[in-house]
């Protein structure tokens, strides 16, 4: 027993170790406070702040609770940032403490770079631009985010507040945040208080947090990025554009549902179900991918759907854009679900973890929720199919 916990332990500790934040490097040519005195107090807080990274954002000493939810967002865009998995390194990408600039007397402008070395060349994994306060003994950092819209326009609409530039198309974000709440109410989601950032596209919004390049997001043109801190969540939201347009109630499902199912455990076929049975896909309702999907099975009857489940079958082959038969099963199962047990009997089915191989964690649950095995499989799907 205490040899386990002598390993454990140590194997703990190497990995801590391993995955310890390096202080961050300083190139000669960087520009720092003359008084050495506020220049080691700098850096011991730029070493601090990012050493805390690892933990919660909420247990960050170097962040204060009135910029905590704009700031969480940008941590999350700092965790591990020094890792490469492609390289099987914690530390391939090195912190670089690029620029200080003093804004005031008591706020500095700071600028982090990470950058790793392969083959002689460099190979940039991003760039942050932070600020940094001083009050007392040391600095506090924050996303640069209200900063930086400190010109722009708010509205409320119900328990959210729009930030945005010049203008937004009320009709739309009205319509828009009818659905939202519409799905929330499915989800039994708790109205939470929201800061909504009306961006033009991805590269607005990271540029607004503080996130002046990552290359995770290379090429990268509609995405948002969120948090939630003290019952307040933030988003700011670069997939559609100020005027509500473009807006897929496939993606506003998927986004919705993840604040009440964590992507760390929801299985995806059934995530992909449920979007297609709530929100379409592809601009097709709901109904015109049953329509599809119908024709499919007519046109295979002899169609084993245990296979064709654990396949991920594209039954729509021809079009531009996939259907797969998961999916479309999922949607029937989770409607069924629904009607006999209620919703949340289909979050639980959400809820069976990861996708495996062999989908054994999702025929688990389904079994314990309906009755329907593996072997039952098949002749269930015909018979939904029939009456749907
Ligand atoms: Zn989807």
């Amino acid at each position: 027993m205490k040899k386990t916990t002598a390993i454990f332990l140590t194997l703990l500790f190497a990995s801590a170790t391993f995955a310890q934040t390096q202080p961050v490097l300083i190139p000669q040519s960087v520009y720092l406070p003359k008084d050495s005195a506020l220049k080691n107090t700098l850096i011991a807080s730029v070493n601090g702040f990012l050493a805390q990274t690892q933990q919660p954002n909420n247990q960050n000493t170097y962040v204060r609770p009135e910029d905590l939810l704009e700031t969480s967002v940008l941590l999350d865009e700092i965790k591990d940032i020094s890792g490469s998995r492609k390289f099987n390194d914690t530390n391939f990408y090195k912190g670089y403490l690029t620029n200080a600039v003093k804004l005031n007397d008591s706020t500095f402008l700071v600028q982090l770079a990470y950058i790793g070395i392969t083959d002689g060349a460099p190979l940039v994994r991003a760039n942050f631009t932070i600020l940094a306060k001083k009050k007392g003994d040391k600095f506090y950092f924050n996303s640069p985010l209200k900063e930086n819209t400190r010109g722009w326009k708010s509205e409320l609409v119900g328990a959210t507040t729009l930030h945005y530039k010049t203008s937004i198309n009320n009709a739309n974000a009205k319509d828009y945040f009818k659905m939202v709440a519409k799905y929330d109410e499915k989800l039994k989601a708790p109205n939470t208080p929201t800061e909504f950032y009306c961006c033009d596209n991805l590269h607005e919004v990271l540029q607004l947090l503080g996130v002046d390049y990552k290359s995770d997001y290379n090429g990268s043109v509609h995405n948002t990025l969120s948090g939630k801190e003290n019952n307040t969540c933030l988003i700011v939201n670069g997939t559609f554009t100020p005027d509500f347009t473009d807006i897929d109630p496939h993606d506003t499902w998927h986004a919705r549902l993840h604040n009440v199912v964590s992507t760390s455990i929801i299985n995806r076929p059934v995530d992909e179900g449920t979007a297609y049975l709530y929100g379409g896909s592809w601009g097709l309702t709901w109904q015109q991918i049953l329509d599809k999907f119908k024709a499919y099975a007519a046109a295979n009857p002899k169609a084993d759907w245990l296979v064709l489940y654990n396949e991920s079958k594209n039954f729509d082959e021809k079009a531009k854009f996939p259907l797969n038969a998961d999916f479309a099963i999922n949607a029937l199962l989770a409607k069924k679900i629904e009607q006999e047990k209620g919703f949340p009997a289909v979050i639980e089915l959400l809820s069976c973890g990861k996708k495996q191989k062999n989908n054994e964690n999702y025929f688990a649950a389904l079994e314990h929720l309906t009755g329907i095995s593996k072997a039952t499989f098949n002749s269930n799907v015909w018979d939904l199919i029939k009456a749907n």
